[in-house]
């Protein structure tokens, strides 16, 4: 058996977590099974759906390195599929139409909820009791599921375990709305069927709608519509994620959108592989590529219990990819993120940095003091400047005109100086680099007097100490 997984999102917004890692999990099963990936846009949901975000998660999954094999499948594209299909299993006895008004809906919503019931369709429609019913003039009816309502309905779900419903709870769904717009459960079925869907890997909240899902697969199976492709897909439901502190995820904890990870500077596979990790592990293994989820990744080691997003841990593990990337690739990424000019070369300053960044954000903000002079603070120029350290650094200054320009020598001229000095490597590197970049942190001196260059160097070093 080939397997082909999906992911079905409703374009309703941005690509988010959630949805990222349903997704993620669907593509690394079918990869990791030479199966298939199909992606289908279930935009059934006329009023919240919008182009703008089939665009955003196709960008999201794009960015994220999510290749589709088929699709993207628009549910509204395939409206007179699912009308056929709907008058198939009215034919078959399996769905009958009903002309129950949203009134009388409502009114037998508030008797059940006075005589303390669940509040649920009552079959009134059902052909064989709805003898004595008039049918409403110029009224499209919905099209209802003849759910059974003895017995129990099942499944053995691949990260959950055996799961079972009553049938008695589940009463007759409406499958096509009466502008002829299948509900949500029927357009899943239908389209799960044609799409040849071998695993539903998806989130816990849809448990509840598999039984009814699953009895409208039983039912299509017996129709003959779909031949030999009529086969009930097995199941995953992948745990809920939480927050930091204990509550769902949701926007109040911050950037839930990819693209937003994007653009605070992750690297795609450092999102992938806290995606990857949100309900599944892999012994230990925290830091890992795409390629070694994809060899990796399981259903059976899916947690049955909550998963929680840390975004501390989040930027150490895109940390991690920052070291492990490459400097020329670093260099090409941070470019939307910095102003340079051709000198130092940035993938050089890449280099230098990379160890200590935790976003391409941080790396930039490290790297734009080889470019752009940043002005000491006054309070720390007057700390650091005095005059112990002023006439260190006007031997250093004299010394660095006459060194060559390679990392080694330049160290060497700043041993000198300290000897010549009397001061410690602090004291000396501490004002020297203030002078120089403007800030006090920094990588070590003669690596940064290398990158900055002589002239550079030599010229902010005059700003300071002129007049001495
Ligand atoms: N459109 C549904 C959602 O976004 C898909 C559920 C499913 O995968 O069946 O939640």
């Amino acid at each position: 058996m080939t397997v082909r997984t999906r992911f079905a999102p409703s374009p309703t917004g941005f690509l988010h977590i959630g949805g990222a890692r349903t997704a993620l999990y669907s593509w690394a099963y079918a990869r990791r099974h030479g199966g298939a990936f199909v992606l289908r846009v279930e935009d059934t949901d006329l009023e919240r759906s919008t182009r703008d975000s089939v665009q955003a998660i196709l960008d999201g999954m794009r960015w994220l390195g999510l290749d589709w094999d088929e699709g993207p499948f628009f549910q509204m594209q395939r409206l007179a599929r699912y009308r056929e299909v709907a008058e198939e299993l009215i034919a078959r006895g399996f769905a009958y139409r009903c002309w129950m008004s949203r009134e009388e809906l409502e009114e037998l919503r508030k008797q059940q909820i006075g005589k303390g019931l669940k509040p649920r369709y009552d079959g009134r429609w059902r052909p064989e009791r709805s003898a004595g019913l008039k049918k409403p003039e110029g009224v499209n009816p919905v099209i209802r599921f003849r759910t059974p309502e003895e017995g129990e309905v099942g499944w053995h779900d691949l990260v959950k375990g055996p799961i079972r419903f009553p049938n008695g709870e589940l009463d007759d769904l409406v499958l096509l709305r009466a502008d002829g717009v299948p509900t949500y459960n029927f357009g899943v079925v239908v389209d799960d069927l044609d799409m040849a869907i071998t695993h539903v890997i998806r989130g816990d909240d849809h448990v509840n709608n598999t039984p009814r899902q699953i009895h409208i697969f039983d039912a299509l199976s017996r129709t003959g519509l779909f031949g030999e492709r009529a086969n009930l897909p097995a199941f995953a439901h992948l745990p809920m994620i939480l927050g930091a502190d204990g509550e769902r995820l949701s926007k109040r904890h911050g950037a839930v959108s990819v693209m937003q990870y994007r653009d605070e500077g992750f690297l795609p596979e450092a999102l992938v592989n806290t995606l990857a990790r949100l309900g599944w592990s892999h012994g230990d293994d925290e830091v890992f590529s795409p390629q070694q989820f994809v060899g990796w990744f399981d259903l059976g080691h899916v947690s049955h219990s909550p998963a929680r997003f840390d975004p501390e841990k989040a930027l150490w593990t895109n940390q991690q990819h920052i070291k492990r990337a490459e400097d020329a690739r670093l260099a090409r990424l941070l470019e939307p993120f910095l102003e340079t000019k051709d000198s130092p070369p940035l993938d050089r300053v890449v280099s230098l940095l990379k160890d200590r960044a935790n976003s391409l954000r941080h790396l930039a903000e490290s790297a734009r003091m080889f470019y752009v002079y940043e002005e000491p603070a006054a309070a720390k120029l007057a700390e650091l400047l005095n005059a112990r350290t002023r006439p260190a650094l006007r031997m250093l200054q004299a010394r660095l005109a006459e060194t060559p320009w390679e990392r080694k020598a330049l160290g060497a001229a700043v041993g000198a100086v300290l000897k010549q000095s009397g001061l410690t490597m602090p004291e000396l590197a501490m004002p020297a680099r203030l002078l120089v970049t403007g800030r006090t942190q920094t990588p070590s001196l003669d690596a940064v007097l290398e990158l900055l260059g002589r002239e550079t160097v030599l010229a902010r070093l005059a700003r300071h100490l002129q007049g001495d």
